[in-house]
């Protein structure tokens, strides 16, 4: 229902209510009316009929009394009229006549109360007022009952009963609420008339207001109202019209503005109120994301941010994370999620077979069929994403999709995706650069293996280590014989070649666990981790040197080097629960075979040891 319809309806109601309330008032009054009037009419009729009959007894003429009655029963709207005669009067004068006999239980209860009794009976067709008033016996200057009646004061000599017909009264009754009824229906017809006429221009106000206020909660503020009204209502439109504009231009210049900060998918809404919201929103969890990375301490506490990002902002299942060598264009998957990626491993050692790589760009399987030559499940919708880290494409996020529906989601939310790796972009690069700066701090740039500052470092590590897990470790001290003369003989380069090859031999002949330490110039430190045995050991000590001694190196102009090595050998904790005493007796076995002619595994013992010749 339209607000004009409400408001008539309304006024309609409130009117047709009054008229309800006034046609009650007067039903209620012209019954009223009716009564009073016939009550009254009763009461000079029965002091006529009194004094009448007082009259005709007096001069003694009673026999006229018919006569007379009958003549005043005549009277307007007095339907029937009786006297009748009590048992006093019955006594002194004889039994009435017929008519002057009670006619009903009235009659009979008035002459005995002395009451008088008013009874309306009412019937659809019919109104009768029945009054019957009693005569009592009394005196005064007009009627002196006592001068013909043997009774005393206040006996009921008889009554007067009379019906009134007020059926009259209640015609005119009916007849006033059918104007009342008339005039009703012009008036509502007049105020519907006048109020449409009046309310019109302000309700088609309220109606344009209304549609507008609702466009403008969805973030539509080009609708302007017009109207001419030139009264508060004008004035109001002029205000509203205003504030559109306002809310219009400051918006769409948020909305504009915001945009550029963060790449969002609610460019379909129009809805700028949304749109800001959904952006700021996005917005604060990039910050929080950036603010949590920036306390990270390693890059894989970033990679995992980033993946719970998009396991619980973006909801992407299966995902990995490759990792690109800028120096060796290598591509290592750092972190996996969900599903295998199934790209060819050919990419491992060459990143540009991977289109993103190369490219720069997304890539979609549905930009074109079988788009990226290296994916390996042509079923399977994927999307991968580069990212540059460093100035070049240093990450690729890979993902691939369940099902269609997950994958067109997926694209829309790609460049939301890529907000928060480029965020962590500048991160990694940091994290990456520390850890090749930490790297060359504690590794040795000529053999690429561990230096004596790592050693110092890991030793405090291993202690506890060891003794938790109850491990024994086996420690190598290995150095080159007559390295010097490499260095005299064939120059410093030749030397730092064989140091080289040196390191590889050492490097490849012990487990993956184990560490291998420049210790000093051509010195190493070869710790066995776990070692079973001491006889293990020394196994592999000797599988050291024996490699070293079989070593060809060519050195250029077709020329080769021998070289050998001697190795000391201790235990830890076995020896010394000190690990810096421990090398000390690696040291000393070293010095040993250096001195029992080189190229051998000593292994220390305690006689070896004197503590005033050693310190
Ligand atoms: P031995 O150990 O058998 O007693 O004889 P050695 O000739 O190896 O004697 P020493 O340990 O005194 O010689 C070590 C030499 O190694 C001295 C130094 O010039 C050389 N050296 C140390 N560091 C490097 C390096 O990085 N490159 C080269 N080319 N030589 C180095
Ligand atoms: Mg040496
Ligand atoms: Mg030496």
């Amino acid at each position: 229902m339209s607000m004009k319809q409400k408001i008539l309806s309304r006024i309609a109601l409130m009117i047709i209510a009054s008229t309800v309330a006034v046609i009650l008032i007067v039903l209620f009054n012209f019954r009223s009316y009716g009564i009073n009037a016939a009550t009254d009419k009763a009461e000079i009729v029965s002091e006529l009929v009194k004094n009448g009959l007082t009259s005709h007894m007096i001069n003694g003429t009673m026999d006229k009394r018919e006569s007379f009655l009958k003549n005043i029963s005549h009277i307007k709207d007095v339907e029937k009229l009786w006297v009748i005669r009590s048992e006093i009067v019955s006594k002194q004068y004889g039994p009435p006549r017929k008519h002057e006999m009670p006619r009903d239980d009235i009659d009979l209860k008035v002459l005995a109360s002395g009451e008088k009794e008013i009874i309306l009976e009412e019937r659809s067709n019919q109104a009768l007022l029945r009054v019957t008033i009693p005569y009592k016996a009394s005196a005064d200057e007009l009627v002196n009952c006592f001068q013909c009646h043997d009774a005393n004061h206040g006996d009921t000599l008889g009554a007067i009963s009379m019906e009134f017909d007020i059926m009259s009264v209640r015609e005119e009754g009916v007849a006033t609420i059918v104007k009342i009824l008339l005039t009703t229906v012009i008036a509502i017809g007049l105020v519907i008339f006048l109020t449409n006429r009046l309310l019109n221009p302000y309700l088609e106000l309220f109606e344009s207001l209304k549609n507008s206020i609702k466009k403008a909660s969805m973030g539509n503020f080009s609708n302007k109202i017009e109207t001419n009204l030139i009264d508060e209502a004008g004035e109001m439109v002029h205000e509203y019209d205003t504030l559109l504009e306002k809310l219009d231009n400051t918006f769409g210049q948020i909305d504009k503005k915001l945009r550029t900060f963060v790449a969002t998918e609610a460019q379909n809404q129009h809805d700028p109120l949304t749109d800001a919201e959904s952006i700021i929103t996005a917005l604060n969890r990039l910050y929080q994301f950036k603010k949590a990375i920036e306390q990270d301490v390693t890059k894989e506490d970033i990679y995992n941010r980033l993946a719970f990002v998009m396991q619980e902002y973006f909801k992407v299942k299966n995902f990995t994370f490759a990792e690109i060598n800028a120096q060796t264009n290598e591509s290592e998957i750092v972190l996996e999620i969900g599903q295998n990626i199934p790209c060819d491993a050919k990419v491992d050692n060459n990143a540009d077979l991977c289109r993103a790589k190369r490219t720069g760009a997304n890539v979609s399987s549905d930009d074109f069929p079988g788009i990226c030559e290296c994916f390996k499940a042509p079923q399977k919708n994927y999307h991968c994403i580069p990212v540059n880290v460093g100035g070049h494409t240093g990450l690729i996020i890979h993902i691939i999709s369940d099902t269609e529906a997950e994958h067109v989601q997926i694209k829309k939310q790609s460049s939301l995706i890529k907000n928060y790796a480029n965020e962590a972009a500048p991160v990694i690069e940091t994290k990456r650069l520390m850890q090749m700066l930490r790297d060359s701090s504690l590794k040795d740039a000529l053999t690429g293996l561990y230096n004596r500052r790592f050693l110092d470092e890991y030793v405090e590590k291993l202690k506890p280590q060891v003794i938790r897990q109850k491990i024994n470790v086996g420690i190598l001290l290995i150095d080159m014989d007559h390295f010097k003369m490499v260095n005299d003989t064939h120059g410093h380069d030749v030397g730092d070649m064989v140091l080289k090859e040196l390191s590889g031999v050492l490097h490849n002949n012990v487990r993956e666990s184990d560490l291998v330490i420049r210790y000093g110039g051509e010195e190493f430190i070869v710790l066995l981790m776990n070692v079973e045995s001491e006889e293990k050991t020394m196994d592999v000590a000797e599988k050291l040197r024996s490699k070293v001694q079989s070593m060809d190196i060519a050195i250029g102009d077709n020329k080769r080097l021998k070289k050998t090595i001697s190795i000391g050998v201790s235990l830890f904790p076995n020896d010394s629960e000190s690990i810096w005493q421990a090398i000390k007796y690696a040291d000393i076995a070293l010095y040993e075979a250096k001195k029992s002619g080189r190229n051998r595994v000593v292994r220390f013992e305690s006689h070896m040891w004197d503590a005033d010749q050693n310190f």
